[in-house]
């Protein structure tokens, strides 16, 4: 069975991207940045496995209760689940547009990250501090537009002070053990 090792998922939040967006926080990274924002979600360990189909319905049910326009895929790092561009599809065939952190360069990843409309990525460097773009940690990160999709919007949307506060009530969905 195809299984995605998930640490969170928020269901609709406005911090990660344009516009309301499902952000699912994949678990496990291996870069090891120095001063990483998520170290509690670099472990390559087991945390909750989700089948390509509750994801699924998760984030269908996303669209209907909140109407996001997407996913953003962060973690940890996406591009260790193998499975990512499945899931990738299977977004796309809701008519809904994905977004992908990678700290990796897209060059190395580009397979993994096939079918994303936009990609952020690069590792995070301490020592480069990024003060005007929101969501990047380090000035070396690029954003790239690999799709017309939210090619308008990007550039406003990120390029922005980087402070964005959002509380999210009820919208989290927290998982235990292996049932959601
Ligand atoms: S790539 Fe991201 S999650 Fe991985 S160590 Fe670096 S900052 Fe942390």
């Amino acid at each position: 069975m195809i299984k995605f090792n998930v640490a969170a998922i928020n269901l609709c939040t406005e911090a990660e991207g344009p516009y309301k967006r499902l952000t699912i926080w994949f678990q496990g990274c291996n870069l090891h940045c120095e001063g990483c924002c998520n170290p509690d979600f670099q472990p390559l360990i087991p945390k909750h496995f989700l089948c390509l189909d509750q994801l699924l319905e998760i984030i269908s049910d996303a669209k209907e209760r909140f109407g996001i326009d997407g996913v953003t895929y962060s973690g940890g790092e996406p591009t260790l689940q193998q499975n990512l561009p499945l899931l990738t599809e299977k977004i796309k065939e809701l008519g809904l547009g994905v977004i992908s952190f990678t700290g990796r360069r897209y060059g190395e990843v580009e397979d993994i990250l096939c079918g994303c409309d936009v990609v952020l990525d690069g590792s995070y460097q301490k020592d480069k501090p990024e003060k005007k773009r929101r969501l990047l940690g380090s000035e070396n990160q690029r954003i790239l537009c690999i799709t017309d999709r939210y090619r308008d919007c990007i550039d406003e949307w990120f390029v922005y002070p980087n402070s964005i506060n959002e509380i999210n009530i009820g919208k989290t969905l927290v998982i235990n053990g292996d049932k959601i």
